[in-house]
Order: C-alpha cells, then structure tokens, then sequence
C-alpha cells in the first residue's frame, strides 16, 4: 500500500496509473501536479487525484513515491526541480517512452540521490491524451519495463516494480539502451512511418475523394498518426541514433522493393512478403489491446 503518491504530469499515463492503484485499493492519497489549472481541475472531477497541486515542490512534500509522467522534452526541468526538494526516503520513477535520455537527466540532476530513481516505461497507450484519456485498465495484461542503472537501489526498484504489479502489469527489466532499440522498432519507428504517410496523403488536393475509399488496412495503419505531435516530436528527438539505424536499414529495404517492381521481380516480392507473413503468424506476440 503507497500512502501518498505524487503524479506529475495527470493525462492519459500518469491518470491511467492512479485510477489502476485506486481501483487495486493499493494507494492512500494521490496528489497530481500539472501546468495548467484545467487540466488539475479535470484530474479531480474524474476522481484520478485527491488532491492538486499547483507547484511540483507542493506535489511532492510528503511522498512514498514520485511518478514522472510528462512529456520527454518536460523530464529534464521536472527532475532539476524535483532534485531540489527530495528527501530520503522518497522513490522516484518515470514513465517515459525513451530511457537513455531520462537516465542522462536523471543523473545530471540527482547527484547522489540517482539511487533513489527507477526508470521505468509502461508498454500501454493509446492514441488519445489528457485526463480525459485515462482509463483503469489501461495496463491491465500489458507490460512495463523498468531500467534501472548501476547506481539504483534495488529496494527502490522492488517497490517499483510492485506499484506496476499492482495495476495488473507484468513487469520486466532490461538495460536503458536494449530498451531504446527494442523500442525505436517496435513503436518509434511504426508511428514516424504512419505519420509520414498520413501526412503524405493530407497533401494531396483529392485526399477526401481518396479517403471515401480507405478500408481497414489504412484504417489500422494510420490510426497511430492521431497520436499526440508533441509526444512524438519529443520521443524522435530523444532516441535520435536507434532511429537512425532503424530508418537506414529501412530505407535500404524500400529502395530494394522499389527496384524490384520496376524490374517486375515477383520472386523478390514474394519472398519479402511470405517471410513476414510467417513471422507475424507464427513468431510475434501481439499485446491485447493498443500499442
Ligand atoms: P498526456 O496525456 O499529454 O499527459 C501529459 C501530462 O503532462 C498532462 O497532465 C500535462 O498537463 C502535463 N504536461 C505537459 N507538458 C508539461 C510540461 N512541459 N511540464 C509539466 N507538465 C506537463 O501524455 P501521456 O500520453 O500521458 O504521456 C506521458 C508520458 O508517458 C510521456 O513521456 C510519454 O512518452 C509516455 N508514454 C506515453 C504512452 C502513450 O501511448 N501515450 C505510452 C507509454 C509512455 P498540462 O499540459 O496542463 O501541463
């Protein structure tokens, strides 16, 4: 049981995370900062926090445990201003979607308290924002990495990994930077291409006229490219050499099947398209619900 737990940032992730423990009657009290009074305001009508705070000083006074759940390019102030105010016995943990950046952060501007932080990502979202978006089940069946670095302690990192536990996670570890290339192919590099097209197609003056004709294979595809622009823009910019890689290799594979139409090369074409076909049958582990 966590007796007060301080959540900053309270839209879909850190929401989503407060209402799971609530629901699990695993926490006392949950305070939850955010910028704007709104989106506070909201927090509370929805029942995700008890309390709000108008200062990331104010949220944490008193906390067991201090979720980061904000935007990437926002982890780095949140931790400079959170350093300044942290006691002892306080856990910190994120939720970010890219870890080697927020580790980087983390250990710029904890010094010594670095021990006290669990970096951490939940593997559940959808493509929806704000406390509106958060749900209690989100996590449910779902999993979380967590990445602790050689300084974390691991009693910090068990209580983390029991909060997640909680929410109805299965909770696994890996390093910082086998977490930022799994990731940069699993998920930074899906949404980059579905917002690349999506974006492509909205160019086109006929784009209406072409939509009436989307059936469920764009539909599924371009469904991420509702995602949040500046979630996205900040995770591009955070795991910058993972995707880079990844678009290389990419790109090297699309000039192929460029060449391979134009020579009519079917073979080439079949190959490609039967050895992922027997991959995604037989090889990948889809998660339940959204990515
Ligand atoms: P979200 O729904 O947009 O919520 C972000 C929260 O942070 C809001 O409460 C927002 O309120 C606050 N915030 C925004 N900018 C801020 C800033 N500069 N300083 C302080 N607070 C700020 O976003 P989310 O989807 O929950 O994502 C949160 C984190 O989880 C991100 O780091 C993301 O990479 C990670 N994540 C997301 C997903 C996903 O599918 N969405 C999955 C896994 C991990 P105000 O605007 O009022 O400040």
């Amino acid at each position: 049981m966590i007796n007060r737990l301080a959540i900053i940032g309270i839209g879909l992730i850190g929401g989503s995370l407060s209402l799971a423990l609530k629901q699990a009657g695993q926490v006392k009290h949950v305070v939850g900062y955010a910028r704007n009074e709104a989106t506070r305001e909201q927090a509370l009508s929805l029942g995700i926090i008890d309390t709000a705070a108008a200062s990331i000083e104010t949220a944490i006074k008193g906390a067991d445990i201090i979720v980061l759940a904000v935007p990437m390019g926002a982890m780095a102030s949140a931790l400079a201003e959170i350093s300044q105010h942290l006691t002892d016995n306080t856990i910190i943990t994120d939720a970010g979607s890219t870890k080697a950046d927020v580790a980087k952060a983390a250990a710029d501007k904890l010094g010594n308290r670095i021990s006290q932080f669990v970096p951490g990502h939940p593997i559940a979202g959808t493509e929806k924002s704000g406390p509106s978006a958060a749900f209690a089940t989100l996590y449910q069946d779902h999993k979380v990495i967590l990445t602790p670095m050689k300084q974390t302690d691991t009693t910090a990192v068990e209580a983390v990994k029991m909060m997640w536990q909680q929410t109805g996670a299965e909770v696994t570890e890996m390093t910082v930077e086998h977490h930022d290339l799994v990731l940069a192919a699993t998920s930074h590099l899906p949404h980059l291409l579905s917002f690349n097209l999506v974006g492509l197609l909205a160019q086109n003056e006929d784009v209406d006229e072409v939509l009436r004709y989307a059936a469920g294979g764009f539909r599924d595809f371009s469904r991420i490219a509702s995602s949040d622009p500046v979630m996205w823009r900040d995770i591009c910019l955070s795991n910058h050499d993972a995707i880079l890689t990844l678009l290389q290799q990419y790109q090297q594979q699309l000039a192929e099947i460029e060449q391979a139409i134009q020579k009519q090369d079917g073979d080439y074409l079949m190959t490609l398209f039967q050895s992922a076909k027997t991959a995604r049958d037989t090889r990948f582990e889809m998660p339940k619900e959204k990515d």
